[in-house]
């Protein structure tokens, strides 16, 4: 866990310490509390699970001495308790030939580099894995994607920038099924400004690959950008009024201190987390863990 644990080090840092600077010989009172869940708040929880995380605390605690690590532990196991439903991998159905995965998001949220990752970790395990560069709105994206395909040994269906991009999707299922491929990606666009263009292309997009395939796509996956902190748990709200997003991948918590977003995003949504990243490498997307992710948030 030494890289998801580099990774979150500045959330851990910001809520640990500040933990300590609360409960350092104390008593659990209301002005501790209130420190307390002004400081989950700030390191983006969210509001209500900063509340319900206090209270719990209170109930069992209240007008004890506490020490730091208690109540770093009982925030932990409260948090784990969270995380848990909603931590669940990724993993393609060996039935479907191929399985298809939409990938959505904002711009720079980390969506071809997901997609890359994701293609070597699934080249890694054996399977054979189909990419298309559907994001033909941006010239970078398509170039950065077929770099990923030579780096992972991936097929990468591509255009030209301003190329429908159903047509590509289309495209793409065609060849992964001829090639019998386990996975097909599909990168998009995320031009959020523009809601209803972006809504007509996903559902574009969705209703050519069913024409292949009625079940297709089987997962739409959401990355979000965890530097963002609360306009991601936002965007997922958005998002769903677009597309019916079926699981998250939070990436960029290396550099962040708001690894909280997470614990905010499981307590409103409940949508699975398939993993989150921590880098720009292949190898910095982890699987998202409960136990050892709320112990690395609590510091
Ligand atoms: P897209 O527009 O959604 O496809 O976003 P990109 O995949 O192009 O990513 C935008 C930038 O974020 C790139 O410079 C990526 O290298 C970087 N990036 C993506 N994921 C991570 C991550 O987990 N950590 C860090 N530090 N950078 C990331």
């Amino acid at each position: 866990f030494s890289r998801l644990k580099k990774g979150l080090s500045r959330s851990s840092s910001k809520i640990g310490e500040g933990i300590t600077g609360i409960f350092t010989k104390r008593k659990l009172d209301d002005e501790a509390l209130e420190e307390l869940e002004d400081l989950l708040i700030s390191a983006d929880l969210g509001v209500s699970t900063a509340g319900k995380l206090t209270a719990n605390l209170a109930r069992t605690r209240f007008n004890k001495d506490v020490s730091d690590e208690e109540v770093r532990e009982a925030l932990a196991a409260d948090v784990t308790g969270i995380l848990e439903p909603v931590a669940q991998p990724l993993t393609p159905d060996p039935d479907k030939r191929p399985h298809v995965v939409l990938v959505v998001g904002v711009n720079g949220s980390g969506k071809t580099t997901t997609i890359g990752k994701m293609a070597q970790l699934n080249r890694e395990a054996g399977r054979s894995v189909v990419l298309a560069a559907g994001d033909t709105f941006r010239a970078a994206a398509i170039e950065q994607l077929k770099v990923w395909g030579e780096r992972t040994g991936c097929e990468v269906v591509s255009g030209k920038q301003g190329a429908d991009a159903a047509g590509l999707a289309y495209e793409a299922l065609e060849r992964a099924k001829d090639s019998n491929a386990d996975l097909l990606f599909i990168d998009t666009a995320g031009r959020l400004h523009n809601k209803s263009d972006l809504m007509a292309e996903l559902q574009k997009i969705q209703r050519v690959l069913a024409k292949l395939d009625p079940e297709a796509p089987h997962d739409v996956l959401l990355v979000l950008d965890a530097t963002t902190g609360q306009n991601a748990v936002q965007q997922v709200g958005t998002f769903r009024e677009l597309v019916d997003v079926t699981g998250l991948v939070v990436t960029k918590l290396d550099g962040s201190a708001r690894g909280g977003v997470l614990v905010a995003l499981a307590e409103q949504y409940g949508l699975p987390v398939h993993a989150v990243g921590v880098g720009e490498s292949a190898e910095d997307l982890r699987p998202f863990e409960a136990e050892s992710f709320a112990r690395n948030l609590m510091g």
